[in-house]
């Protein structure tokens, strides 16, 4: 069977354009160390670091996994020591440790999950889901949606519900590619998406979208996945022009940017 290397996705879509709010943070060189220089060795290695916020994101859902593996957890007054030690949140920085114990203290304090119909709940170290085969016109790409937790809600309705933490808004866009993913997925049932932020415990409201607004979503991520796969042709061809395929932004992105060490356009000092 002919492998199909086209492919989209969330992460794909952010790396390409910001969410509302967060033009200010972008970069699109980000995607070229991600996606067409991943594999150099100094590349590699950042990018098999999580950064303290990807930590602080997995860790935390990890706990939220473990708390509904065994719901005595949640009644028990040292659940939230046990998920901790679980998860070996104590071998994390201390703000690691901080921040991830707060949100176990939140949910065990208001588990928004108890006593819901869950389909489906991942730890967030999984890896890949399957891919869904999307084809528009004449062009097929790869489809993936990373999916937290779905319910069942009383009305039959699939509640497709993301686990966050830190500050950043939530984005819709990322909502209703999970809204695509469910069309697909399970195409009989009328879903609807939310955000749930588990350290300041914000939950959105639920997003819906029509089967017009989703034909969008995906015309879009087939046009990303098109132009991704040209940009990366031209690196490929040419690697010398990766600061113009990529181009960077210098600045404020630069504080938070997993590159910053290699990145020669980094304005932000790396202590040695
Ligand atoms: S260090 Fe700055 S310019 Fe370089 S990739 Fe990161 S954000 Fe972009």
């Amino acid at each position: 069977m002919k492998k199909i290397w086209q492919y989209a996705s969330y992460n794909l879509l952010s790396l390409f354009s910001p969410a509302v709010g967060q033009e200010h943070w972008h970069c699109d060189m980000k995607r070229g160390f991600t996606k067409a220089r991943k594999k150099e060795l100094p590349v590699k290695t950042l990018l098999e670091q999580d950064t303290p916020w990807q930590k602080i994101g997995l860790l935390a859902q990890k706990g939220v996994y473990e708390f509904h593996r065994d719901t005595q957890l949640l009644d028990s007054s040292d659940g939230i020591e046990r998920v901790a030690e679980i998860i070996q949140l104590n071998q994390e920085s201390i703000e690691v440790q901080k921040r991830v114990t707060h949100s176990l203290e939140n949910y065990h304090k208001t588990p928004i999950l108890f006593g819901k119909n869950l389909i489906k709940l991942s730890r967030g170290d999984e890896g890949f889901p399957e891919p869904i085969l999307l084809h528009q016109g004449n062009y097929s790409f790869n489809f993936f949606a990373a999916i937290d937790c779905i319910f069942l809600e009383p009305d039959g309705k699939l509640h497709i519900l993301d686990l966050k933490t830190g500050k950043s808004e939530f984005d819709r866009r990322q909502g209703f590619i999970y809204l695509l993913a469910a069309r697909y997925l399970y195409p009989k049932q009328p879903a609807v998406a939310s955000f749930y932020n588990l350290e300041t415990g914000h939950w959105s409201d639920p997003i819906t979208a029509t089967s017009v607004q989703l034909d969008a979503v995906q015309m879009e991520l087939a046009r990303i996945s098109q132009q991704h796969q040209g940009d990366l042709r031209r690196y490929r061809q040419n690697p010398a022009d990766f600061e113009t395929i990529f181009p960077p932004n210098p600045g404020l992105p630069c504080q938070y940017c997993q590159f910053n060490s290699i990145c020669q356009f980094s304005t932000f000092e790396v202590s040695a």
